[in-house]
């Protein structure tokens, strides 16, 4: 029903593929073309009538950021998506981390989530500890608490995992990890298009997303975090914009969230993710969440229905997605054929090798919703799904 609010939908895709990037409402389009026709500067440093109409568009988006997950603006850096905003972090902590110390992220996280993690620790010589799930994709709570120890300082968690779609009890966790004095970050990169997200009630330390998940431009990305936990890091990049004074013999640093924005930073994108969150507004979550139930519930009880299907985790604890293999054929196979019928599905490691190693695998296809797509997709997915199985079986 949402499909008119996307031109791409005008020709015949099958777009199941939101979990890797979600198509762009016209909205969105027509806003950033809009911004760079009638806006356009550079951002903090002019002082002509262009800049300040741009100057106050991008904090305007900032602003809407802020709201949308329920923080002050001032807690919203901007960077170039998920995957720099962890970096961000992570690259403080090379100067937070002592030897004895430890990370600790779940088996199932994201490369984004798992490697700067894992080299941070290697930098600084603090053990790099893993977290395991159960074979139905859930968090083993055990494991955690049995990895958990006075030497953890920070925990890095996916809200959902980009494999196994299961939605993750993280405030259960962010108050164990508290009361040991670990500090939590979450990635939201999956869960910020199906859910709404309240950083105060979670009470999250870091909290980062993508803005091109959730209907926006590329490029522009999210980091949220508690004031102190922002004072506490060093700066990710050096340059303009995030300087106070800078003399030979030293720089003093601009106050957060400029002294985390070097540079010129995505100023048009800034706003298109603005515009797509007006757009989420716009059609409200009860629908959203409403729509896609139906929809995944769909496509779960069809997929359920194919033989030899092997699911990765147990398919009824999945929300948005679902990676799955068809025993006897290999997904690379089955996209072939899939993709000459106008279906967007994704197949590989899906950028998560530890998880698919956990579950003894080495890839798999990936099916996942937007609230753009309704029966007809999943029933076009699935037909052309079993012709695929039919051509090589
Ligand atoms: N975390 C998760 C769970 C993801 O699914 C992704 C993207 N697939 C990322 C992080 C990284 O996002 P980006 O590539 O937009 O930086």
């Amino acid at each position: 029903m949402f499909k008119k609010d996307f031109e791409i939908f005008d020709k015949k895709y099958i777009y199941l593929d939101s979990a890797a990037s979600t198509q762009k409402p016209t909205s969105v389009i027509r806003g950033v073309s809009d911004f760079y026709m009638h806006s356009y500067a550079n951002v903090h440093r002019g002082s002509c009538h262009l800049a300040n109409l741009a100057t106050t568009a991008y904090e305007a988006a900032r602003q809407k950021v802020a709201d949308f997950i329920h923080a002050d603006s001032k807690q919203i850096i901007f960077t170039k998506g998920a995957t720099e905003a962890i970096n961000l972090v992570a690259n403080g902590y090379r100067q937070i981390l002592k030897p004895k110390d430890e990370v600790l992220v779940c088996i199932a996280e994201h490369h984004a989530n798992f490697v700067p993690w894992q080299q941070a620790c290697f930098a600084t010589g603090a053990k790099f500890k893993t977290f395991n799930v159960k074979d139905d994709g859930s968090w083993d709570l055990d494991d955690f608490k049995k990895q958990l120890s006075s030497k953890t300082k920070i925990v890095a968690v996916a809200m959902i995992s980009n494999v196994l779609g299961v939605i993750y009890p993280v405030l259960e966790i962010i108050k164990m990890a508290h009361k040991i004095g670990a500090k939590v970050i979450v990635d939201t990169a999956q869960s910020i298009a199906h859910l709404p997200i309240n950083v105060t009630k979670m009470n999250c330390d870091y909290l980062v997303f993508s803005g091109h998940k959730i209907y926006g431009p590329t490029g522009i990305g999210v980091l949220y975090g508690k004031k102190s936990a922002l004072n506490d890091l060093p700066p990710y990049q050096f340059g303009g914009d995030m300087i106070d004074v800078v003399q030979i013999q030293k720089t003093t640093f601009a106050p957060v969230p400029a002294k985390f924005e070097a540079g010129t930073p995505p100023i048009a994108e800034a706003v298109g993710l603005g515009l797509a969150l007006d757009y989420i507004t716009h059609v409200g979550w009860d629908k959203i969440m409403a729509d896609e139930q139906k929809v995944f519930a769909y496509l779960i009880k069809k997929l359920k229905a194919i033989p030899d299907i092997q699911f990765v985790g147990n398919p009824d604890l999945k929300s948005g997605l679902v990676a799955f293999n068809i025993k006897g054929i290999h997904p690379d196979d089955l996209n072939l054929i899939l993709a000459k019928e106008h279906v967007c599905v994704r197949v590989g490691h899906h950028c998560a090798m530890p998880i698919h190693t956990r579950f003894g695998i080495k890839q798999s296809l990936r099916a996942s919703i937007g609230l753009y797509n309704d029966k007809k997709d999943i029933d076009a997915f699935i037909k052309a799904l079993n012709k695929a199985i039919g051509f090589f079986k």
